[in-house]
């Protein structure tokens, strides 16, 4: 789905920033901190207020999702708009990144299959050693 739709069906008129920062997120594949986005949309793109008022508006559509890696920065990812349905992350203890795995990390039927529940949401979160680390550190 094209970062149009995507914003359209959350509700949202899809102006340049939106869709820049969407864009942005999407490919990423990992959690972003403010600095990193505008840094990757380059200087001119869009100043930082515009660009948190952006993020807080993703999060509050459940566009994207908002990290707290124990930095002084949030990192943002994009969310899957929908609530039960997450993904996990795996957190670098030495560089700080923090990447976004593929959805079928998290199995949710899996892990409550013959419980009786219903699960509103759920985090899977990794600690370790990313590979640009752990080679750095060989
Ligand atoms: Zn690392
Ligand atoms: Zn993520």
């Amino acid at each position: 789905m094209d970062a149009r739709d995507i914003l359209r069906r959350a509700g949202l008129e899809p102006t340049t920033h939106r869709v820049q920062v969407l864009d942005c997120l999407a490919r990423a594949g990992r959690a972003l901190t403010p600095q990193e986005i505008l840094d990757a949309l380059g200087p001119d793109c869009m100043n930082r207020v515009t660009l948190y008022r952006i993020l807080d508006l993703f999060q509050e559509r459940g566009l994207a999702l908002r990290h707290n890696a124990g930095e002084r920065a949030f990192r943002y990812c994009l969310g899957q708009g929908r609530t039960a349905q997450g993904h996990g992350h795996f957190h670098c203890t030495r560089c700080g990144r923090l990447d976004c795995l593929p959805p079928q990390i998290l199995d949710l039927e899996a892990l409550t299959r013959g419980l009786d529940l219903h699960v509103e949401h759920a985090e899977i979160h990794l600690d370790g050693v990313c590979p640009s680390c752990l080679k750095a550190g060989a």
